[in-house]
């Protein structure tokens, strides 16, 4: 059986880090390669782990620039790409709006298939709908016996924990350091969120992502390590993790 692989792209939340990118992580499965979220920075990176114009499928989360911000160059991309011969074929964005994704012959827009799911090669892409301040999604990959989730941007809710369960990697985002958000910053979870999230959904790995740009990031895993029992790492530029 082929194994699934996760390469993390952008983990910083907001803004990007110097090198670094906003949300956006690489799913692979049988040399098969689609993206969760394409924030900023995330082209540059991606340069540097894979074609680009290998990955044919994009699904956005929200429309957040630190989730979305990346689309446009995405498309002009392909524009140039295509201009050359390199490929003939449309990038398809799944998300919930068209917003600007679609530019045709070079991109394509698809309503997410909330009850149905999306398929797009040998993965099938589910979501649930988050708690954030605008529409957004939270979203189930699997391939070959393999589960990912990502909670995209969200409040902790007794839903999104259960959508988590049976992950064989959860990507969680953590927006404040523990003690830190509140009413003003709902929609999203800090890391005292994370660690009641992972202890209720026991993931097989947890990686804490959407970082803050700001403080030490380690703080963040050792609260969650004194939390939970289970096995997690903070994101980072490039982190490869294979199930
Ligand atoms: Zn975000």
């Amino acid at each position: 059986m082929s194994e699934m692989r996760l390469l993390v792209i952008g983990e910083s939340s907001g803004r990007p880090l110097a090198g670094g990118a906003t949300s956006c992580y690489l799913v692979e499965y049988d040399g098969a390669k689609i993206l969760l979220d394409i924030g900023s920075g995330a082209l540059s990176v991606l340069e540097r782990a894979v074609h680009f114009d290998e990955i044919d499928d994009i699904f956005i989360s929200h429309f957040h620039s630190d989730h979305v911000a990346d689309a446009g160059p995405a498309v002009y991309h392909r524009l140039i790409s295509t201009q050359l011969g390199l490929v003939n074929r449309p990038l398809v964005f799944h998300a919930l709006e068209e917003g600007q994704l679609a530019c045709a012959p070079y991109s394509v827009w698809r309503r997410t298939g909330l009850e149905s799911g999306d398929d797009a090669g040998p993965f099938h892409v589910s979501y649930l709908a988050a708690c954030h301040p605008v529409p957004a999604l939270a979203m189930k990959v699997t391939a070959g016996g393999r589960t990912l989730v990502y909670t995209g941007d969200g409040s902790l809710t007794g839903e999104l924990a259960g959508f988590c369960s049976g992950a064989d990697i959860l990507i969680a985002e953590c927006s404040f350091y523990p003690g830190r958000g509140n009413a003003a910053s709902a929609g999203h979870m800090n890391a005292g969120d994370v660690a009641a999230l992972a202890s209720k959904a026991r993931p097989g790995l947890l990686v804490v992502s959407h970082l803050p740009v700001y403080g030490d990031r380690t703080e963040i895993l050792d609260f969650i390590k004194n939390r939970y029992d289970g096995k997690v790492m903070l994101a980072s530029t490039l982190l490869e993790v294979i199930v």
